[in-house]
Parts: C-alpha cells; sequence; structure tokens
C-alpha cells in the first residue's frame, strides 16, 4: 500500500541486513540505500569484526548527515555478520531500530534483537502484553534510529553459529502482518531460503502490505574439513534451543534508551 519503498537489503557474505528508512520519498529511501552502500564494503571477506560493523554504523550516520543535512529522516539496520572467535564462527547480529532479526532452529523461532521502540519499552515495564502492542497506536514510533541526529548507538549479540541455524531478517512489514507462528511455519515449509524469502514477503502482501516488506533469510552451508575458507564451523554444533535460551538471558539487557533520534 506504500507508493515509495524506503526498505533496503543486503545479502552478501559476511553480511546480511535490512534497513528501514524514514522520512519520505528522497529522505528515507535514501538513508536506508546509504546504509547498504556501507555495510557493502564488507562483502567478500571471510568474516567481519564488531569494528568492522561498528564502523559501517559511522560511516553511514556521517553520509546521512551529508546527503540529508537538516531533513529529519533516519533508517533502522538490523542484520547479522558471520564473525570469528578463537577460531569458531559466530553469527554477530546488530540492531538500531525495529527491524529484526530472528533465529530459527529446528522449528523454534527466536527472536535476538529488541526493539528499539516505544512499545518495546511498555512491554518491558509491564505496561502492555504482546497482544496489546500489536495494534497499539504508537507501535511505529521508535526510541533508537541510525539518523542526522546523535551517534550511533547499535546493540549487539555475539552468537555461536550451529550447522542448522536459519536466520531471518525482516522489516517492521513483515512482522506487522504475520504473528511469529505464521512465519516459523514458512521457515519449516521451504527449504531453499530464496523461496521461503520470497514467500514470507508474498503473504505479509497478501495480509495487506500496509508498509513495506523486506525478508532475508540465511542458512548455513558447511563447508568440507580442512576447507580454510569454511564460515560457519563445527563450534555451534548441536546447540539446542535450551542452550541458548540460556546464552541469550545474559546477552540481551538493553542498555539505556534514549528518546533522542
Ligand atoms: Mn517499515
Amino acid at each position: 500500500m506504500r507508493a515509495v519503498n524506503e526498505d533496503a537489503l543486503l545479502a552478501y557474505p559476511p553480511v546480511f541486513l535490512v534497513a528501514d528508512g524514514m522520512g519520505g520519498h528522497d529522505a528515507g529511501d535514501v538513508a536506508s540505500r546509504l546504509a547498504v552502500e556501507e555495510f557493502a564494503q564488507l562483502a567478500g571477506q571471510p568474516h567481519a569484526t564488531s569494528d568492522d560493523v561498528h564502523a559501517c554504523f559511522t560511516r553511514t550516520a556521517e553520509r546521512i548527515r551529508e546527503a540529508l543535512d537538516g531533513r529529519p529522516c533516519g533508517t533502522t539496520v538490523s542484520g547479522v555478520a558471520v564473525a570469528e572467535h578463537e577460531g569458531s564462527s559466530y553469527w554477530l547480529v546488530f540492531n538500531v531500530g525495529d527491524s529484526r532479526v530472528y533465529r530459527w532452529v529446528e522449528g523454534h523461532l527466536r527472536q535476538i534483537s529488541v526493539d528499539h521502540s516505544v512499545v518495546q519499552e511498555m512491554l518491558d515495564n509491564g505496561a502492555l502484553d504482546a497482544e496489546q502492542a500489536r495494534s497499539h497506536p504508537e507501535r511505529h514510533v521508535l526510541t533508537r534510529a541510525l539518523g542526522s541526529g546523535a551517534s550511533p548507538e547499535p546493540d549487539y549479540w555475539m552468537i555461536p553459529a550451529g550447522p542448522h541455524d536459519r536466520v531471518l531478517v525482516c522489516s517492521d512489514g513483515l512482522t506487522g502482518e504475520l504473528s511469529d507462528a505464521a512465519i516459523s511455519e514458512v521457515l519449516g515449509l521451504f527449504a531453499d531460503p530464496q523461496e521461503a524469502a520470497q514467500e514470507l514477503v508474498r503473504l505479509a502482501v497478501d495480509a495487506g502490505g500496509h508498509d513495506n516488506v523486506s525478508t532475508v533469510v540465511v542458512d548455513v552451508a558447511t563447508a568440507d574439513a580442512g576447507d580454510t575458507h569454511m564460515t560457519v564451523p563445527r563450534a555451534g554444533a548441536g546447540l539446542g534451543p535450551g542452550a541458548w535460551d540460556e546464552m541469550l538471558d545474559g546477552a540481551t539487557v538493553p542498555r539505556a534508551r534514549t528518546r533522542e533520534i
């Protein structure tokens, strides 16, 4: 139902992301495209470090400032980069705004990123439940974004990569239309990540398509033993949903938030 697509995405190893621009034509679409351009500079590296990713955030903010001086605009940026630590591969998850990163493993869908939104704050302090949040009038109001204002303040998570992982990165145009259960079902039905990504978008558009919809589905490709280019090693093998919950609890405590965008 939108005249302008302000979303942009990047799916090029080692980085996969969605950016949802805000500010209208010639602003929001520019902001999200600048994010993709800067993160695309990591393309082709075997893996990325948190410094690499943070530098992309910083450069994107500078370019948004230069290109759109004074105009109120910005973009969300959510995604994963393949990272390495002591010989093992990790998902380096990053987020600013309310696009999302989910991990789907053995039929279990789990949101990794934490939204920077007014509604998320209300959920956190118990003022709303999940059902009320879905229809709250302020559900699109962000508490953090990447824009012309303050310095970028992304959240990061380092997650050991497992051989059965499937990662979904999406804009709120998907999660605004489809429930987690519906998303999980599609991820289980389509073995091919391209088909899964397209089906998710198709269903969201069929459900109303009130917003731009962007999805990236990332699967782990296992490499032969001894392949020095292997991006996802065995370190995360056998990591079940239980182990995952334990690890996540300590890693996702949101930092103090600001309402300045
Ligand atoms: Mn959106």
